[in-house]
């Protein structure tokens, strides 16, 4: 009789890579994702004759990233980014001036007793340095100073001015690594039980499903929720503390179109806007004239709670008038809700206060008996939040459960 598949929950990154190091092995496996996509957080949708990405766009740490290979071969279009080298528009402060706050804050957290958020540790914040800080921690950590360790919130990560920005291309680099695997897709997981024949998995349509093993990608704001309880069978205490501690952080895109590009031609510009600061010119990567903004946790608490199209443009129109000071402004044509999707809740994790890298380390610890193990970009130490993350936790999680069956 044939033994029951490895079954991999998510085809994300990290499930795809999972897969992927199964596979090579000549172990049996089928990835099942809830959505009619594969990607997860790295998703294309198609604009005319490109593709916006509404997940991740950056390969950070780009010389050493363990995608930059597969990217290259796919003849995909990056472009070097540098926010040290952003167009400042009138009103912002220097760079130099917000890294040294972060500095000494930094310093101060350090030989504080107990950890407590970064807000804390910040002396009395300029006004014009608002929108650096807004960038900062808010797009990079995707939480807000309020929100994060005031003593790990830069724990894990790339070297800084090392990013690639990849647009228009992820689905084309997804293609070519999936090209081997069985994903079924529309299958939502509901319940995982322990049975003497193996683990069964429900799906959401009552379909039962049995496995060998399972390595579940769930992100961390699913895990986060009441109903993910029933998906994580008898989860140990440790594993349920670190799950609460770490913080799923928000970070939205927006793209903007107009028939020609009117605004200042620079990669990456910086807007005296306090929620939404971060603006860059897609169009040389895009082909057609594109601005894309970053909106933050701060961004989403000042709108409605499912901000529409027409309150996204409201709160962009300041930003985009010192962009265009005159004619007309672009077209809002996309824009991501992260926040509001239930297989996401939420952009990336990030360190919480009370949070640190044992978290993550204990998510990657397994149970029932070596047979249930976790992967996603939150439970990797090194480059949590990211691509490289989630791409490193399949493996870490394959090659340990290989090692166990
Ligand atoms: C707006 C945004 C910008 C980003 N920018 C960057 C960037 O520039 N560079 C970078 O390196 N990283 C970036 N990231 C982070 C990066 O996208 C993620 O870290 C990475 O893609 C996570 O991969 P993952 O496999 O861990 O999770 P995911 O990609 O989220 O995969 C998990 C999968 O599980 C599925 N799932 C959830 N629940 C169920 C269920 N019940 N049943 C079945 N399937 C389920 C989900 O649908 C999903 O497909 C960004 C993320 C966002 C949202």
């Amino acid at each position: 009789m044939a033994r029951d598949p490895v079954v991999i929950i998510g085809a994300g990154v990290a499930g795809i890579r999972a897969a992927q190091t199964l596979t090579r092995r000549g172990v049996p496996n089928i990835i099942l994702e809830a959505k009619d996509y594969v990607g997860g957080r790295v998703h294309s949708v198609p604009y005319q004759n490109t593709h916006f990405e509404l997940g991740a766009s950056w390969l950070h740490g780009y010389s050493q990233h363990p995608l930059k290979a597969s990217v290259a071969k796919a003849n995909l279009r990056t472009a070097s980014t540098d926010y040290n080298a952003a167009h400042t528009l009138p009103g912002v402060g220097h760079r130099a001036g917000w890294h040294q706050l972060l500095q000494q804050a930094v310093a101060r957290a350090a030989k504080a007793p107990k950890d407590a958020p970064l807000a804390d540790f910040m002396a009395e914040i300029p006004d014009n340095l608002v929108p650096l800080i807004t960038l900062e921690n808010e797009m990079y950590y995707g939480a807000s100073l309020e929100k994060l360790s005031g003593w790990n919130f830069d724990n894990g990560g790339e070297p800084d001015a090392d990013d690639f920005m990849l647009l228009g291309g992820w689905v084309n680099w997804l293609k070519g690594q999936t090209r081997q695997l069985t994903i079924h897709l529309n299958t939502v997981i509901d319940t995982i039980q322990p049975t003497p024949k193996g683990l069964e998995l429900r799906t959401s349509t009552g379909a039962k499903i049995m496995a060998r093993a399972i390595i579940n990608t769930m992100p961390l704001g699913v895990l986060q929720q009441a109903a993910a309880h029933a998906v994580l069978p008898e989860l140990p205490t440790r594993q349920r503390q670190a799950i609460q501690r770490l913080g799923m952080g928000n970070l939205e895109k927006l793209f903007f179109t107009a028939p020609f590009a009117s605004w200042p031609r620079h990669d990456v510009m910086i807007a005296n806007h306090p929620l939404l600061p971060l603006w860059y010119d897609a169009t040389p990567l895009l082909g057609t004239p594109t601005l894309m903004a970053l909106a933050g946790m701060s961004a989403l608490a000042a709108l409605p709670p499912h901000p529409t199209a027409a309150d996204w443009l409201k709160l962009a129109t300041p930003a985009l008038r010192q962009l265009i000071p005159s004619g007309p402004l672009p077209t809002l044509v996309a824009h991501s809700a992260w926040h509001a999707d239930r297989f996401s809740h939420g952009s990336y994790s990030y360190y919480a206060v009370g949070s640190s890298p044992a978290d993550r380390r204990a998510l990657q610890r397994p149970w029932l008996n070596g047979r249930y193990w976790l992967a996603g970009e939150h439970t990797d130490v090194a480059f949590p939040a990211n691509i490289q993350g989630a791409w490193r936790s399949g493996e870490r999680a394959a090659k340990a459960l290989l090692k166990t069956l």
